[in-house]
């Protein structure tokens, strides 16, 4: 039997150290041979942290262009730990109650690996029903593969698949729209999504990934999440919209008015669960 040889860690290039690992995980890379242009290591994730803002954080996280930590990939495997990043930015940031808002969400982080700790593989089951007037078995197994493709035609969900596949990154509220585009839109399970999530997400997390699409399902939440096209345009600028041949063409699905989407979207609900 050959002895496992330890990875090469040194490389000349990043063209080298690209074809080395497609060399050597053939399988991934043929499921997606992007190579994401956000750089591992520690050093990347200390110059990320070095960056993080916790004033403008709080008062702008929720935008696209938003000054967000994009800390996730090195949390996730462990290149810089939760607590370091908190006692940094708490430390860095002058007035203390500004730094609250990144902590909440690093708290967040720590939540859904405790919960995780304690479920193990139950994340993966429905943690309670959906509250959409839906039974599971309303829902189709698969994705399809117009989203997985990034051809709806809507312009902004193409643009999340596209980003997703080539970057391995997403901005948190583009994970929420496309999770309750497949979700509640496309009525699709959302362990699909989630599968489909932690197939190209660099910071892919079974705990943070599954449990926030069950949020987002509303399988462990209160009420299913949807938005509509004046929070997506609010939040990304408009940058999607303007371009958008369903956006131009008024065949917008997201164009309504929350109370509209609820109506359509769950017809079975009860209109306090909508
Ligand atoms: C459908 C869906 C799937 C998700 N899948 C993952 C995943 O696989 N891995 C993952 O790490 N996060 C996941 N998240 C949570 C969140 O979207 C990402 O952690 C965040 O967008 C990462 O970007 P950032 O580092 O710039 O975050 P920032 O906003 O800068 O936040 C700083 C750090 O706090 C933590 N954090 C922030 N928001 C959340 C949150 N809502 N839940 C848990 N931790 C959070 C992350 O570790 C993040 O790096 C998911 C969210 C949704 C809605």
């Amino acid at each position: 039997m050959s002895e496992l040889q330890p990875l090469r860690r040194e490389f000349a290039s990043r063209e080298d150290l690209i074809a080395y690992v497609t060399a050597q995980f053939p399988a991934s890379a043929e499921i997606d041979s992007h190579a994401s242009p956000i750089p591992g290591g520690r050093a990347a994730g200390l110059r990320a942290l070095g960056a993080v803002d916790g004033a403008k954080y709080a008062a702008t996280r929720n935008y696209l262009n938003g000054r967000v930590s994009r800390l996730s990939p090195y949390l996730r495997h462990g290149a810089v730990s939760l607590s370091e990043v908190r006692d940094h930015v708490v430390r860095r940031t002058p007035k203390r109650h500004e730094s609250e808002k990144f902590v909440n969400e690093l708290a967040w982080r720590d939540y859904w690996q405790r919960l995780y700790a304690k479920l193990g593989d139950g994340i993966w089951r429905d943690r309670e029903p959906y509250k959409t007037g839906f039974r599971p078995a309303d829902y189709a197994d698969a994705l399809p593969d117009d989203i997985m493709q990034g051809e709806t035609s809507a312009a902004c969900i193409d643009g999340f698949s596209r980003d997703l596949r080539e970057t391995g990154y997403l901005h948190n509220h583009a994970r929420m729209w496309m999770a309750a585009y497949v979700v509640h839109w496309r009525r699709v399970k959302w362990q699909a999504g989630a599968r489909w999530f932690l197939t190209h997400l660099l910071d892919g997390d079974p705990a943070s990934n599954n449990l926030s699409w069950q949020w987002v399902a509303s399988t462990f939440s209160h009420k299913p999440y949807i938005f509509n096209r004046e929070n997506l345009e609010k939040y990304t600028a408009g940058a999607y919209c303007r371009g958008c041949p369903l956006a131009n063409n008024r065949r917008c699905p997201f164009d309504k008015t929350y109370e509209q989407l609820g109506a359509e979207l769950f017809p079975n609900a009860p209109p306090e669960g909508r």
